[in-house]
């Protein structure tokens, strides 16, 4: 074979697949049934209605969540109990509201956001679900890249110093969605320290991923409330985790963890929208994972199912993609996501070329504000839901499109 003959053996070989006539859908990082299964004690899980203090779990109230699931994600986040909110079954809708009650009514002490132009700094590639947020309640966004050890923070400096529009930043700080990256320390350091033109400036720290481990080391970011106290900004930070990832992405709890200030602040906004969480299943998850070495456990579980499948798409890529120029993948740590970088401008067509052989990915661009990656060649792959043989074929399938893409 030739270089000449090479573009009409990759366009055969992408045929073939086609013909294949797969449906494979890996456009969101969701768990398996498999993961799933793993938290099925959940329907058993509860054994009364009472919460430790007495509260009645089936009536209203509890704006804070019951004492028992503040303090489980209190050891989870090593943060104090009191300064845990656990609200809602999934973190997102707490990061919506903290966004929703700053523009309206300002945090702490401060003029409703709303009143003026409001900016937030985007590591990309990022969480489209963040961006989506700021898109629809009219934040601007600017780009921060992403490099192995977090945004570059020389640019994240410059920005929040000269910029008082700049009120946020998000901030994903162990393996990335979907990029996989893990905050240094000094990285932490430098956020929590840095001197922001916005008095109100804030940290959407987003913990998805805190236990959701897939190498050896289970790798730890600093712990950025603290680092926030000791640099004399302690309403800095807002930290959000959920158990999403942990038991079941559609019923599980969701936490927020701040200063007690901000947690004031949100009580009392939070209290407006609803009269109280879903206590019940705040007490079936209690009742299930107990506390951190139990968590931690259950994590390892679910990491024993997500390796081979990261594995699979490791190996089909190094197969088919390891000699391509300009072509690289993430090898991530922990998370959901692996990040395949084409050359400028191969993205979109690859994922176009991947659809027509029936693998749905999450739209090119969607890692990016605004749907837009400037240079067209971030691909976000999601290898957690589909089985271990479809996301074979389906990595398979990604690399044959990006091929063709390049041809
Ligand atoms: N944050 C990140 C970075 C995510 O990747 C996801 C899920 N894809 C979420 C939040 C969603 O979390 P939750 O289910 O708690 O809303």
């Amino acid at each position: 074979m030739t270089a000449a003959d090479l573009p009409s053996q990759d366009q055969q070989q992408y045929q073939a697949f086609k013909q294949l006539g797969l449906k494979l859908d890996m456009s969101r990082g969701k768990p398996s049934p498999e993961q799933l299964d793993l938290s099925n004690a959940l329907l058993n899980a509860v054994d009364g209605y009472k919460a430790a203090d007495g509260t009645d779990g089936r009536n209203y109230g509890g704006t804070v969540g019951l004492p028992e699931a503040r303090a489980l994600f209190g050891e989870l986040l090593d943060v104090p109990a009191a300064q845990v909110v656990v609200d809602s079954s999934a973190s997102l809708s707490l990061m919506h509201d903290v966004i929703m009650y700053a523009l309206l009514n300002g945090t702490p002490g401060n003029a409703p956001w709303v009143r003026e132009p409001v900016t937030f700094l985007c590591p990309v590639p990022g969480y489209d679900r963040h961006f989506a947020i700021c898109e629809t309640r009219g934040i601007k966004m600017i780009n921060v890249p992403m490099y192995d050890d977090g945004p570059d923070m020389d640019l994240v400096e410059k920005l929040v110093a000269e910029d008082a529009s700049i009120k946020g930043m998000w901030c994903v700080p162990k393996y990335s969605n979907p990029g996989g990256v893990v905050y240094s320390d000094a990285v932490v350091q430098r956020l929590a320290t840095m001197k922001t033109a916005a008095p109100d400036f804030i940290l959407m720290w987003d913990d998805a991923y805190r236990f959701h481990h897939l190498g050896a080391e289970k790798l730890e970011v600093l712990n950025i409330l603290e680092a926030c106290v000791a640099a004399g900004h302690p309403d800095r930070a807002f930290v959000f985790a959920s158990s999403s990832k942990v038991t079941w992405a559609g019923s599980g709890i969701a936490a927020l963890a701040s200063s007690p200030a901000n947690i004031a602040w949100w009580t009392k906004h939070s209290g407006i929208r609803s009269i109280g969480p879903d206590k019940i299943n705040q007490l079936r998850h209690v009742r299930l994972l107990k506390d951190l070495p139990t968590v931690e456990a259950l994590m390892e579980q679910h990491a024993a199912l997500l390796k081979p499948k990261f594995n699979a798409v490791l190996a089909q890529f190094e197969q088919y993609l390891g000699n391509v120029p300009g072509v690289s993948w993430t090898r991530p740590q922990g998370g959901y996501f692996i990040d395949l970088v084409t050359p400028d401008g191969a993205a979109k067509r690859t994922v176009a070329l991947a659809k027509e052989a029936g693998i749905t990915l999450t739209p090119a661009g969607a890692a990016f504000p605004y749907g837009n990656d400037p240079k067209d060649r971030h691909i976000r792959i999601a290898p957690s839901f589909p089985s271990l043989d479809e996301i074979t074929q389906a990595a398979q399938g990604i690399a044959l499109s990006l091929r063709v893409a390049l041809a």
